[in-house]
């Protein structure tokens, strides 16, 4: 593991939030961490390169890469963004975007506002995958929760469950599998469980009820 300078450019400040209280404090670009001015946690800012394998879980309003060495196994990792170029075994939540530009299967749990899939990758999630929004460019095999919008691009693949507010399939891009499109209630019982009291939980049955989404 080593600290890098990340590989989105770095503003001359950002907007954080604590992972503990949620309190927004503004930081420097060039800061490497800080101290929650509401809860005096520490919050790590650093940027987290993994080339190896590595185990420890990592907590950073930073953002981590996995280079295609790279062997990413913690069973907590959280982050604000995230570049997956090898390995990823374990779980992983940010912030802002994942990028997933590497092939296999990716057993842990996965959520981020935005999740793109590139091109060339071919994977295969076990575990639900939480979104904002998805943007698939390879081909993906799994089941997606989106409360925002799921996209697939040309040349793009997509087979398995779909929860989302929209569903875009771009000429040259293909889905099969189940979905359930615009139905915000369903997402939020199932986005926030036990946060929602009037709305019944979706069932996987009413996943599997859903009609198939036409061939474009
Ligand atoms: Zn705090």
């Amino acid at each position: 593991m080593q600290r890098f300078d990340g590989l989105w450019k770095s503003k001359r400040t950002n907007v954080i939030e604590c992972f503990d209280c949620q309190r927004k404090q503004e930081v420097s670009g060039a800061a490497t961490s800080t101290i929650c001015p509401s809860c005096s946690a520490h919050i790590d800012l650093s940027n987290y390169k993994i080339t190896t394998s590595f185990s420890r879980s990592i907590r950073t309003k930073g953002e981590v890469y996995v280079t295609t060495k790279g062997d990413l196994s913690s069973s907590s990792v959280r982050c604000q963004r995230a570049i997956i170029e090898g390995r990823l075994r374990g779980n992983l939540d940010c912030a802002g975007a994942i990028i997933i530009n590497t092939s296999g299967k990716i057993p842990g749990r996965l959520s981020a506002s935005e999740l793109i899939v590139e091109k060339r990758s071919e994977v295969q999630f076990f575990r639900r995958v939480r979104v904002g929004n998805i943007e698939i460019r390879g081909r993906m095999l799994g089941e997606i929760v989106a409360n925002g919008m799921v996209t697939i691009r040309k040349n793009g693949a997509l087979e398995g469950s779909v929860v989302a507010k929209a569903i875009n399939v771009e000429k040259g891009g293909t889905f099969s599998g189940q979905i359930v499109v615009g139905r915000a209630d369903l997402q939020q019982a199932e986005l926030l469980p036990g946060e929602s009291s009037t709305v019944s939980k979706p069932t996987e049955e009413s996943l599997n009820l859903a009609p198939p989404l036409p061939a474009t």
